[in-house]
């Protein structure tokens, strides 16, 4: 064995914990159930998920669940990140606003399909930790912003594409306003428990919702949202 060499793996558990080997099953796995199509799955194999999960959960960040990033929020399985992002239909050089930074994965994603994204998380704690950790990443493209997502970012609009990952009664009027004339929004709806995915496409002025299935994502909590003290889950 020569310097720089690994060592030997007897127990196959190095090899296990690769990212870059966990991302490719984690791809897999997804291409199985048929979710994702090949430019999400080569976004998703290229970003470092497991630095975005808390520390405790590296382990388990490939795995195809949903994990808890503290305050109540959670980190989006990857099957649900597949879904959304196959469904938004992006091409590189899109403007996105994405509302529910929670660990900031989603947008990472995101950016690595070219796209430029500004990101609305309305819990200062998590949207400091993300924003420093997105900085320390590297990604140039996402502009992170603290407070009510459900407001939109009238600033920035119109957006060629919206990606709500958080649940709310109705879909918000400023994010419908702030979408761009041929733009795709993807929005889960409904109380906890009856939640559904919806895909609102935005065409000569008119609005096309399709509904993609059931959905199980946090509250969406603001203006246009749930009211704080109304939330479906109790973590506030
Ligand atoms: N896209 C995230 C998922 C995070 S969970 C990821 O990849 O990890 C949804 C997030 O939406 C939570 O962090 C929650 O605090 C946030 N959220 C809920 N209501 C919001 C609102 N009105 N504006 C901005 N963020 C909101």
């Amino acid at each position: 064995m020569t310097a720089g060499d690994q060592p030997p793996c007897t127990d196959g558990s190095a090899q296990r914990l690769d990212p870059r080997r966990l991302r490719q099953r984690m791809t897999e796995a997804l291409t199985r159930q048929g979710l994702g199509d090949a430019a999400v799955l080569a976004a998703m194999a290229e970003v470092p998920r497991h630095l975005f999960a808390d520390e405790a959960l590296t382990a388990r960040a490939y795995d195809l669940a949903t994990l808890p990033i503290g305050k109540g929020q959670t980190m989006s399985n990857p099957c649900t990140v597949a879904r959304m992002t196959t469904l938004l239909q992006l091409s590189p050089g899109m403007t996105v606003l994405e509302i529910g930074t929670g660990s900031g994965y989603q947008a990472a994603v995101l950016a690595t399909m070219g796209c430029r994204v500004y990101t609305a998380e309305r819990l200062p704690e998590l949207y400091e930790r993300t924003r420093d950790l997105l900085r320390r990443l590297g990604y140039t493209d996402i502009v992170p912003m603290l407070g009510d997502g459900t407001l939109g970012c009238p600033k920035m609009a119109p957006f060629a594409r919206i990606i709500v990952t958080a649940s709310g009664p109705a879909i918000p009027g400023p994010l419908i306003e702030q979408l761009d004339e041929g733009g795709i929004m993807v929005i889960p709806v409904g109380e906890s428990g009856s939640q559904r995915l919806k895909r609102v496409f935005k065409k000569a002025g008119r609005l096309y919702e399709q509904d993609c299935g059931p959905a199980a994502f946090v509250d969406l909590v603001g203006d246009h949202g749930w009211q704080a003290a109304s939330c479906q889950t109790p973590h506030y």
